[in-house]
């Protein structure tokens, strides 16, 4: 049977952190997650906006900066490769960076409705109460303030999902589209702990019935036992060959039926 060619395959790509790391955007878990001695995982939650929204909103304001001041990767490039090359494509990201989005391949960025950011957007700013939110650059960017909503006089919160919060219905629901639209080809998880259960179940529906689930990660993850191929190394250096590999040879090149990565 000739290998599947690129161009007619379904690929679902899950990234998290580890994809913009080489970009100097710090992982949560990883070195410089610490923020003033605090754990992300603590301050990334409504009980600790509710009891210092300043404080919050001060982690908010330099991470914003931190990734205004960034650039997307060669992992992030490859991935818009693989979206203009592959018949049927989705990224789920868990980033709330906009580096999928601004990295460009051969003039062209990847398409919004090509991608589900899971956990929001860092620019977004909304209201908790009332459908209020922006993207506006606000003078919370620039001051150390809380922004207020003009409506219901409350502050306003970063539109990113804090840890314990339920997730977006409609992102979830195109997520679920596509793995409802057949099997993926190829699932690739990227730079994630996988801590959260949904990854991982997306992550393996993709790949039911004899699809390949690669895992681009220096660590192992508790997604690694289910992984056909697993790259124990960083993402800009490791996905740009692994796509060039298929988009010249197809899925089949790939070693990966024989080594099996655990
Ligand atoms: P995480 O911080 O828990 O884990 C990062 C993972 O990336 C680890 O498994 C690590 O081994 C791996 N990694 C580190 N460097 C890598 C590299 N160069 N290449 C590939 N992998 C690498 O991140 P998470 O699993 O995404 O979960 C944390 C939560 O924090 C998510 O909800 C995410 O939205 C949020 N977060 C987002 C950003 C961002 O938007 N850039 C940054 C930090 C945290
Ligand atoms: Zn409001």
């Amino acid at each position: 049977m000739a290998d599947p060619k690129l161009s007619d395959a379904r690929v679902l790509v899950i990234t998290g952190a580890g994809i913009s790391a080489e970009s100097g955007i710090a992982t949560f878990r990883g070195p410089g997650g610490y923020w003033r001695k605090m754990d992300p995982a603590k301050l990334a939650t409504e009980a600790a906006f509710r009891s210092d929204p300043a404080l919050v909103w001060e982690w908010y304001r330099e991470r914003r900066e931190q990734i205004r001041g960034a650039c997307p990767n060669a992992a992030h490039i490859a991935v818009v490769e693989l979206a203009a090359t592959a018949g049927d494509f989705l990224l789920v990201t868990q980033n709330v960076d906009d580096l999928h989005l601004r990295a460009k391949w051969n003039g062209r960025a990847l398409a919004p409705e090509l991608c589900v950011q899971i956990h929001g957007d860092i620019f977004v700013t909304r209201c908790s109460r009332c459908d209020y939110r922006t993207t506006k650059r606000l003078h919370a960017d620039d001051a150390a303030s809380v922004p207020v909503c003009p409506r219901c006089e409350i502050a306003l919160r970063p539109g990113v999902v804090w840890f314990g919060e339920s997730l977006p219905p409609n992102e979830v629901q195109r997520v679920e589209a596509f793995l409802d639209g057949g099997r993926a080809d190829v699932t690739i998880v990227i730079g994630t702990t996988a801590l959260f259960g949904y990854i991982v179940e997306w992550a393996v529906r993709g790949r039911r019935a004899g699809g390949e689930l690669v895992e681009i990660n220096p660590e192992e993850t508790p997604l690694s036992p289910h992984a056909t191929r697993a790259i124990r190394g960083a993402a800009a250096a490791a996905l740009p060959g692994l796509v060039a590999e298929w988009s010249h040879s197809g899925l089949g090149s790939s070693p990966s039926r024989h080594s099996v990565g655990g």
